[in-house]
């Protein structure tokens, strides 16, 4: 069993360090805020009380951080992980962040003798908590092959998607995909109602006809066809329409690096941005299909 630095503890990072916990590692934890700290204490990590103290005598250090400016900040900074862990030890950023960073701070591991991966999840908090999360990894395939195992222990799915920044590419390209799904899907039930279509009828032949995607059948964005989705709880997240909007930035800040034409994904990103405007970042993201109905309903 392995020695784990585990830097950012909140509602993905301190459900994951428990499940290594669990696993028999030793994890060692660091957090700014001592709330998160103190619980995940009381899973049996052990709290330290800065970067350095977590990532010392680890083999393997695990960062859950919110965004590209807290990894650069965690890894680069004067007193962070590079600058901290052992030349040797495997670095695996859960964040999801934009590509230029991962493959930025990637580099700067590289240089400073430490592997790093980028290794995003999907399946959200109740994912981290039941440890079937999807782990989407860029890297290298040794550092691949020494991570999978520890992964494992937190996820169901481990997919390597190629070198550094790869696991986020696939992030952002996937969950662009879900909004523009969840967009379109939200649009042909406000059009159903207006037409006079029942929901059911049109889940029934659209669920086994060419409209058929994930964000229909999985999580439907009206009450009723599947019992699970949102919907039924009044859109109560799951995955926040903040969480949507984030992404959906990421993909379009990626997109125009890279010099690529994405007008679907830049729509949604802005529809999303309008509806997380109305002060409805916390709702889940297919509480959309309230705007897209355009009746003035939240
Ligand atoms: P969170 O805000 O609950 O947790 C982030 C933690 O990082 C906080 O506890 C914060 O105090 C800590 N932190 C920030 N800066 C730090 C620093 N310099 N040193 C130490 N700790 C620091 O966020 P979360 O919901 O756990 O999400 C984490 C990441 O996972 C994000 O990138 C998010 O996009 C991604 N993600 C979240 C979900 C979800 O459903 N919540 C799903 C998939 C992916």
């Amino acid at each position: 069993m392995a020695t784990i630095g585990f830097i950012g503890l909140g509602n993905m990072g301190g459900p994951m360090a428990a499940n290594l916990v669990k696993a028999g590692h030793r994890v060692i934890g660091f957090d700014l805020l001592p709330a998160n700290l103190e619980r995940a204490g009381a899973a049996g990590v052990t709290p330290a009380s800065d970067i350095a103290g977590a990532v010392a005598g680890a083999e393997i250090v695990v960062t859950m951080l919110p965004a590209g400016a807290h990894v650069r900040q965690v890894y680069t900074g004067p007193d962070g992980i590079l600058a901290s862990a052992a030349r040797g030890t495997l670095l695996i950023d859960s964040s999801t962040i934009d590509v230029a960073s991962a493959r930025a701070v990637a580099a700067a591991a590289a240089e400073a003798g430490m592997a790093m991966l980028d290794a995003p999840v999907s399946g959200g908090t109740g994912g981290a908590e039941a440890g079937t999360l999807t782990f989407m990894v860029g890297g290298d395939e040794a550092a691949f092959a020494k991570a999978e195992p520890v992964l494992q222990k937190m996820g169901k799915t481990i997919v390597h998607a190629g070198g550094p920044g790869n696991g986020q590419a696939a992030k952002i390209c996937n969950n662009m995909v879900l909004g523009i799904s969840m967009i379109a899907v939200s649009e042909a039930f406000a059009l159903a109602e207006k037409l006079g279509l029942d929901h059911q009828k049109l889940f029934d032949i659209s669920s086994k006809s060419s409209g058929q995607c994930w964000a229909l059948t999985t999580y439907c964005p009206v009450p009723g066809p599947v019992p699970t989705s949102p919907a039924n709880r009044d859109y109560k997240p799951g995955f926040t329409a903040a969480m949507m909007l984030k992404d959906l930035k990421l993909a379009q800040e990626a997109a125009s690096q890279a010099g690529a034409n994405t007008p679907l994904g830049a729509e949604a990103a802005q529809l999303y941005n309008l509806y997380c405007s109305q002060g409805l970042g916390e709702v889940d993201f297919s509480g959309i299909i309230k705007m897209m109905r355009g009746d003035g309903s939240k």
